[in-house]
C-alpha cells in the first residue's frame, strides 16, 4: 500500500507507529482487534477530511472514524487494515446564546462543551455515563443518550444540522440551523446514530437549553427491584418529568460503593424557590427508603455519580470472575418496565447465566449485563440475549437504545428490523458510500 499521500499531505498528523495504531484500534467494547491500522489520521479541518476520503476512495482502503473510543459495541473497532481518523484535533465550538445553538467541531467533548456553555447559562443537555470523554462526533455518530435522556431524550432531538463527508468525498450540509426545518428529507436523522459508516461528520449544529434555575434530587432503596420499577411508573403518571430516574440493582450498588440495595436515583428540576415543596411532594409519591436529598443544580447532579459508575463496576464485577462482559441496551415503554424487569430475572435464572441491572429507568432503557468465561458459557449467553430480545420486541421495545448497533448487536438488531428493512438500509449505504470504505462491516 502506498502511504506517500499521508505522508505528504498529514507529515506529523500522520502515525504510522504500531505500538500508537494498536491504541486505537479497539474501543470500550470487549473486542480485541486484529487488525493491524495502516495508521491513524489527526485532521485539523473539512478540507482535510475531504482529502483523506478522496484517497481512500481511489486506494480502496477503509476509513475507521474515532472520537475517543468508548463506544461498547463494537461501534469504533478497526476491523480489517485500513486508516484511523482521529477527530481529536478538530475542536471548534461557536455559541450563538441568542439562536440557541452551538456549531461545533466534531472532537469536542461533551463536557467541555458544556464548560463554555455555562458562560451563557446554557447546556448541551445529552449526557452519557462517558461524558468526560464522549465526542461530539461519537455522540452524533452513535445516536447517544444517557443519564437526562428521562427528560431530554438523545442526540437525535437535539442535532439540529451536519455537515458531513460522504464515501464519495462530496460535502454535504444536512438539515438547518434554525429549529424548525422542513427542507426535504430529514436526512439528520438518517446520519445520526449511523456509527461513520454513511460519512465523516465535520461539523454539527446542537440545540442547547438553558440551566434550569434548580434541581432537587434523592437516593432511594428499596429491598424489592420490582417495588422500584413501581415508583418509578408512579412518579411519572404523577404530572412529573424527571430530570432524571436511575437505577442500580442491589450487587451493582454494592459494586459502585452504595448499600448492597436496589437504589433508585431521581431528579426533578424545579423553579429557584419551589425546591422543598417538591422535594416534599416526591418523598410521598415514593415508597423506598429515602436515603440522602439534595437541592440545588450541582447537588442533584453529584448525588448521580456513583450511578455514572455502572460500566466500570460490571467491568470490576465480570473481571473479578474472570470472565467477558456483555452490556445489553435494551429499552420498554414505560408502562412495561415491570413486566420487562422481572422477565429479565426469569430469563438468566433459566439460562443460568449471572444477571447485572441498572440504566435509565426514566426512560424505559435498561443495561442488562452477563458475563461467561472464555471457552465456557457463551452459548448460554448467547441464548439469553436472544431471548432477551424477543422479551422486549414482545413488549414493544427494541434492542439497542442508544448504544449503537456496532458489531455486537448485529444480530439482535436484524431480528428487530427483518429482512426487507435491512435490504432498505443496505441501499442507503451503497447510495453514500458505494465502495464500502466507511466503517466497513458496522450495522448491517
Ligand atoms: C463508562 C461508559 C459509560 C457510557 N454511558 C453511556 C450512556 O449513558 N449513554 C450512551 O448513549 N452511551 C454511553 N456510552 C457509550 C459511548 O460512550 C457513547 O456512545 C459516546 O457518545 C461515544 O463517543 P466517542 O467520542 O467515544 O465515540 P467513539 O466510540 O469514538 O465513536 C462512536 C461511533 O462514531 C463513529 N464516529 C466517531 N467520530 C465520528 C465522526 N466525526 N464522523 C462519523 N463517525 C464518527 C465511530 O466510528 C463509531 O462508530 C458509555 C460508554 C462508557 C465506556
Amino acid at each position: 500500500m502506498d502511504l506517500s499521500f499521508l505522508r505528504r499531505e498529514f507529515g506529523e498528523r500522520f502515525v504510522e507507529d504500531v505500538d500508537v495504531a494498536l491504541l486505537y484500534v479497539r474501543d470500550a467494547s470487549i473486542l480485541e482487534s486484529r487488525a493491524k491500522a495502516l495508521g491513524v489520521v489527526f485532521p485539523v479541518d473539512e478540507e482535510e477530511v475531504v482529502k483523506l476520503v478522496r484517497w481512500a476512495v481511489a486506494e480502496r482502503v477503509p476509513l475507521f472514524p474515532q472520537g475517543s473510543a468508548t463506544s461498547i459495541s463494537g461501534n469504533a473497532v478497526a476491523t480489517s487494515p485500513g486508516v484511523v481518523v482521529s477527530f481529536e484535533k478538530m475542536t471548534r465550538v461557536e455559541v450563538d446564546h441568542v439562536d440557541g445553538v452551538a456549531v461545533v467541531e466534531p472532537g469536542v467533548r461533551l463536557e467541555e462543551l458544556n464548560h463554555e456553555l455555562a458562560r451563557y447559562g446554557l447546556f448541551f443537555p445529552v449526557d452519557p455515563g462517558s461524558v468526560k470523554s464522549a465526542t461530539v462526533g461519537g455522540a452524533v455518530a452513535n445516536g447517544a443518550g444517557g443519564m437526562r435522556g428521562a427528560k431530554y431524550g438523545t442526540m437525535r432531538d437535539w442535532v439540529l444540522g451536519l455537515r458531513v463527508v460522504t464515501g464519495r468525498g462530496d460535502v454535504l450540509k444536512l438539515g438547518c440551523r434554525t429549529y424548525k426545518c422542513r427542507n426535504g428529507y430529514d436526512l439528520v436523522r438518517l446520519f445520526v446514530g449511523s456509527e461513520g459508516t454513511l460519512g465523516l461528520v465535520t461539523e454539527a449544529v446542537l440545540k442547547l437549553a438553558p440551566v434550569p434555575e434548580s434541581a432537587v434530587a434523592l437516593l432511594a432503596y428499596y429491598d424489592d427491584l420490582e417495588a422500584l420499577v413501581e415508583d418509578v411508573v408512579r412518579v411519572k403518571t404523577s404530572r412529573i418529568w424527571p430530570l432524571f430516574a436511575e437505577f442500580l440493582d442491589a450487587p451493582t450498588s454494592a459494586l459502585v460503593g452504595l448499600e448492597e440495595r436496589n437504589a433508585l436515583f431521581l431528579g426533578v428540576d424545579v423553579n429557584a424557590g419551589a425546591e422543598e415543596r417538591l422535594l416534599e411532594r416526591l418523598t410521598s409519591i415514593v415508597r423506598g427508603e429515602v436515603a440522602q436529598r439534595a437541592v440545588g443544580w450541582e447537588g442533584a447532579m453529584k448525588l448521580l455519580e456513583p450511578r455514572r459508575r455502572l460500566f466500570s463496576g460490571q467491568v470490576a464485577s465480570a473481571e473479578r470472575e474472570g470472565g467477558v462482559l456483555v452490556v445489553e441496551d435494551v429499552a420498554v415503554p414505560i408502562s412495561k418496565l415491570p413486566e420487562a424487569v422481572s422477565g429479565l430475572k426469569a430469563l438468566a435464572a433459566k439460562h443460568g447465566v449471572p444477571l447485572l441491572l441498572g440504566g435509565h429507568i426514566g426512560d424505559g432503557n435498561l443495561h442488562p449485563a452477563t458475563w461467561y468465561r472464555r471457552g465456557e458459557g457463551a452459548e448460554k449467553v448467547e441464548r439469553f440475549l436472544r431471548d432477551m430480545a424477543q422479551l422486549v420486541l414482545r413488549l414493544n421495545g427494541t434492542v439497542s437504545a442508544e448504544h449503537g448497533i456496532g458489531l455486537l448487536k448485529k444480530d439482535l438488531v436484524a431480528l428487530e428490523l427483518g429482512e426487507a428493512l435491512l435490504s432498505y438500509m443496505r441501499e442507503l449505504k451503497q447510495i453514500f458510500d458505494p465502495h464500502n470504505i466507511l466503517n466497513p462491516g458496522k450495522i448491517l
